[in-house]
């Protein structure tokens, strides 16, 4: 317990505490990552239903910041009033990006085209609000790189969430003025290939989340996962880096800080 103790700061930069599997004990959730030294939350509102939730939660905690918008899973359910309520919402000081957006080609829950089209008008409404961007890419690298240049997201910049892209993405990305966030996956057994990229990478680039409840890392593997875990993220990109840990939950804060323009 004392290394979680050690006063060091750390930053989970993408979490879903507006999910129902937090409803039952969300303060607890919330106690103890301020326990494991977490000191600022982004909650991530990916769809009509949660966004209110996620604001309010960010309103009831001063550590906790919300980031709204459209997954692209819910891409398809876009109507004609999504993007007014959006725009309303994020007039709040809580919001400090516009996200998660993107492309899941994986799962494919919304036809392509459409994730597409909707991929592109939100980067749009994200300039028009003045707010960084919070990217989710599954197994659409290529076509993320291309929409990202299309629309000239170099200018609002912001986070690649749960990378999953090869090293020259990565590079790509970062030079467009992207951070790179790191999930919990990165202590999983087949994640060689990812800790090699991280190895590679600046710190200087690199943000740390759990994506919470999701993805849960080593030890607690198949548990529901939490923003205090994000410490074991950092413990292991430490690890890969042969760098302290201490300086990698400095460093990852700092940027973090930056990516969504906040002062500690
Ligand atoms: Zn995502
Ligand atoms: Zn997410």
């Amino acid at each position: 317990m004392n290394k979680r103790m050690d006063g060091t700061i750390l930053i989970d930069s993408h979490a879903h505490l507006e999910m129902p599997d937090f409803r039952r004990d969300l303060e607890e959730v919330i106690q103890r990552a301020k326990e494991a030294g977490v000191k600022y939350i982004f909650t991530v509102g990916t769809e009509k239903k949660d966004w209110k939730r996620a604001l309010e939660i960010a309103q009831s905690h001063p550590f906790i910041y919300a980031i709204l918008g459209v997954h692209p899973h819910n891409a398809k359910e876009i109507d004609d009033h999504t993007y007014e309520t959006l725009k309303g919402l994020c007039q709040n000081e809580k919001v400090r990006a516009f996200g998660e957006i993107g492309l899941d080609f994986y799962r494919d829950l919304s036809p392509r085209d459409i994730q597409l089209n909707r991929f592109r008008e939100q980067i749009a409404l994200a300039r028009e609000l003045g707010l960084p961007i919070v990217v989710h890419d599954r197994e659409a690298h290529q076509e993320t790189l291309e929409v990202l240049k299309l629309e000239k997201a170099e200018a609002l910049g912001g986070i690649i969430h749960c990378f999953s892209g090869d090293y020259e993405m990565a590079k790509e990305c970062i030079e467009m003025g992207f951070y790179i966030s790191v999930p919990g996956s990165i202590t999983y057994k087949n994640a060689e290939p990812f800790r090699e990229i991280v190895k590679k990478l600046p710190l200087e680039s690199l943000l740390v989340e759990t994506d919470a409840p999701f993805l849960t890392p080593v030890p607690f593997r198949g548990k529901r996962n939490e923003p205090g875990y994000v410490r074991y993220t950092a413990e292991k990109v430490a690890e890969i880096k042969k760098i302290p840990f201490e300086k990698v939950a400095e460093v990852t804060t700092g940027n973090a800080l930056r990516a969504f323009r906040l002062e500690l």
